[in-house]
């Protein structure tokens, strides 16, 4: 695997590449790989000749500088599952890489940058955007793989592509689970093996939204039954249970082609998030 850090080496090397035929696939990280990463990493060499993976850990996307300093950054063992994993680049900026002092970003996305995780992490959006498209900008690749756990990024990258008429193909991924249900992530490990039993309530909950829909009941009930379940779990705050519509992310109607169950509830110290597509 060739390592790069600096945009210039990464970007000459890939377009190079690129000149010679080949279709990059991407996938951006923050790190402390886990399978959940892994498997978009699988996915991107199926559908691209080559695969860059990205770890930057994007103070711009924090809202709370507590949650920045204390995000796992395991590169060594991180390089090392990419190398196992065959990943054929890794970029791996510095922030300094990355920002110039006072840079100033805003894309107007309307109001999806503020419904469910925009609500409870006020900018978080305007930070995503801004590294994604500055990734995108030294990467330029044909396809970008980004995870469902992250379902609202997932539209709002989508919408940055679509209003910035960004040449990049998006690929959603499913979503990596633990065997009892928890839905992988990086912040797991700062669970406590209490936390750890309590976090099992929201994958509970949303499989109990998801059997409720299949059984007809009505989405009111369905929503309330779950924050119930959420709500009684001991060291557990709920933030949301929503029931969204899987297009524009307002709450869902019976005429809503798709929908989906969100979740973010904190568990211990640790925010967690999760959903499901319930049709
Ligand atoms: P992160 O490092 O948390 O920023 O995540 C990088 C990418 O991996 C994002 O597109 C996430 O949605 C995706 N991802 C994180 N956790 C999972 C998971 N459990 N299953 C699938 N993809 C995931």
């Amino acid at each position: 695997m060739k390592i790069f850090t600096t945009k210039n080496e990464v970007s000459q090397y890939l377009h190079q590449l690129k000149s010679a035929g080949k279709t990059v696939g991407f996938v951006p990280t923050m790190g402390a790989l886990h399978q959940g990463h892994l498997s978009l990493l699988a996915q991107a060499q199926q559908q691209a000749s080559v695969v860059v993976c990205s770890i930057f850990v994007n103070p711009t996307q924090f809202n709370d500088p507590k949650d920045l300093d204390k995000y796992p950054r395991p590169i060594e063992a991180d390089i090392q599952k990419l190398e196992q994993a065959g990943c054929d680049v890794l970029f791996n900026p510095a922030v300094t890489e990355m920002y110039a002092d006072n840079e100033n970003w805003h894309l107007d996305i309307g109001e999806l940058e503020h419904l469910l995780e925009g609500k409870f992490r006020p900018g978080h959006y305007q930070g995503v955007m801004q590294v994604v498209h500055k990734l995108f900008d030294i990467v330029k690749p044909d396809l970008a793989f980004f995870g469902q756990k992250d379902y609202q990024q997932v539209m709002v990258i989508s919408r940055m592509i679509s209003l910035l008429g960004l040449p990049v193909k998006l690929v959603m991924c499913p979503i990596e689970r633990e065997a009892d249900g928890l839905a992988m992530s990086s912040r797991n490990i700062h669970l406590t093996a209490d936390d750890r039993l309590h976090s099992l309530v929201l994958s509970k909950a949303l499989i109990q939204a998801k059997t409720g829909f299949d059984g007809g009941e009505a989405l009111t009930n369905i929503q309330q039954q779950a924050a119930d379940l959420i709500s009684h779990e001991p060291g557990t705050q709920l933030e949301y249970f929503e029931i969204a519509d899987g297009e524009t992310l307002r709450e869902a109607n019976s005429s809503s082609n798709s929908i989906v169950a969100l979740v973010a509830a904190r568990v211990g110290n640790t925010r967690l998030i999760d959903n499901v597509i319930i049709r």
